[in-house]
């Protein structure tokens, strides 16, 4: 099969593309103007496929962030075993046919035993391997972890997944967040937490992750999402975290759709703040820092469609974002991150990429509903089969 006139992200010119036994065979520069953009197939770093699609199962308006876990809380807990799964898997169908390989969920888990929503994203995750590889992350309260978080971290490095926490302004937080550490070293457990989603200054889990990484030099295997109240500390400490924070591999994950819904929301005002972490200094200070999708369809976001091209539009623009440059935020670092190849786009490599209508990456972004085609091992798949 040869593709024709591509225009191929992060590489300058326009390219015939050849693929062979689900192989990139060839690239082969030609004259012209590209036709069609060439992406790497996506990773989408953090999702709750637990929560996803309740939004129409919840009437009580959400003013902020207490309120959507209060609300989401409520809906959970009538959702059966089925039902998560039917959820999820529209969910799945839906990532895979925006392009998506790989995936991360978030599961809530509050009692000692794991949550019906823990084993049935498992039985998803075997079914969907090949096509989206599905890791689960244990989403606790930090304040819950002296009580279950032993039998959490056992159960999670059982099943060889993530060790997750939500940390927000928690009393001894040194204490606790040491504890969770403690856990992961004794279990060999990747972390990833959910911390300072907020933009009150005073939320500065952070800093205790980064000491607690730094004192046992664990590189490359804790995970940050949102850390909105990054931005609004001072400059300098705002600087000097991030600058740490990359000495020890950490990566940083900004969700732009649910900060910009939830950060800064007030009744009858206009938001002034946009409610991402400083994301363009941590990137320049070297903190591999990404993008994700976070909650669709729920009181988090009551909006979103599992496409990491829509989310990476919405970063770009309140961010003001380079696209080309940062392209890789949606792609080859969270797909790494999980410990998947990067999937540049190569000759030798696995044709797997997504074509979108298009000259440039510019022109995809300027078209929110532009047509693209996703190839999987070097075929196109049928996009006509999800709700
Ligand atoms: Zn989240």
């Amino acid at each position: 099969m040869q593709i024709k006139s591509v225009n191929i992200i992060g590489r300058p010119g326009v390219y015939d593309i050849e693929v062979k036994a689900g192989l990139i065979n060839n690239l082969v520069k030609v004259e012209g103007l590209a036709k069609q953009v060439l992406v790497p197939t996506f990773g989408d770093i953090h999702v709750h496929l637990d929560k996803t699609y309740l939004i129409d199962r919840c009437s009580e308006r959400v003013n902020n962030l207490g309120d959507a876990i209060r609300i989401c809380s409520q809906a959970m807990v009538d959702s059966t075993f089925e039902d998560i799964k039917i959820r999820a898997a529209r969910a799945l169908r839906e990532s895979f046919f925006h392009g998506v390989c790989a995936m991360r969920s978030h599961v809530n888990w509050h009692e000692s035993n794991p949550p019906k929503a823990w084993i049935a994203l498992q039985e998803l995750a075997d079914q969907w391997k090949g096509n989206v590889e599905l890791q689960l992350a244990s989403f606790t309260p930090l304040d819950l972890f002296e009580e279950i978080g032993e039998q959490i971290a056992e159960r999670v490095a059982k099943d060889q997944q993530v060790l997750g926490a939500f940390v927000l302004r928690n009393d001894n937080i040194d204490t606790k967040i040491k504890y969770v550490f403690d856990l992961a070293e004794k279990y060999d457990l990747p972390l990833d937490f959910h911390v300072d989603e907020s933009l009150d200054p005073r939320a500065c889990g952070l800093d205790s992750i980064i000491t607690e990484a730094e004192k046992r030099q664990i590189k490359g295997r804790v995970l940050c999402s949102h850390c909105c109240s990054l931005s609004q500390r001072p400059n300098k400490i705002m600087v000097d975290l991030l600058e740490r924070a990359a000495e020890v591999d950490l990566g940083l994950v900004a969700l732009p759709s649910t900060n910009l819904y939830l950060q800064d929301r007030e009744l009858d005002r206009t938001p002034i703040m946009r409610g991402l972490a400083p994301i363009k200094e941590a990137y320049s200070l070297g903190v591999k820092t990404m993008l994700a999708s976070d909650n669709c369809q729920d009181p988090f976001y009551p909006y979103g469609n599992y496409d990491p091209m829509d989310i990476f539009r919405t970063g770009v623009m309140v961010a003001h974002l380079d696209p080309n440059e940062w392209i890789g935020s949606i792609t080859s670092l969270p797909r790494k991150w999980m410990g998947l190849y990067s999937g540049e786009l190569q000759t030798g490599q696995i044709a797997d990429f997504i074509l979108f209508e298009g000259k440039n990456l510019l022109n995809v972004l300027g078209r929110a509903g532009s047509s693209r085609k996703v190839y999987r091992n070097g075929k196109a798949i049928e996009t006509n089969g999800y709700d």
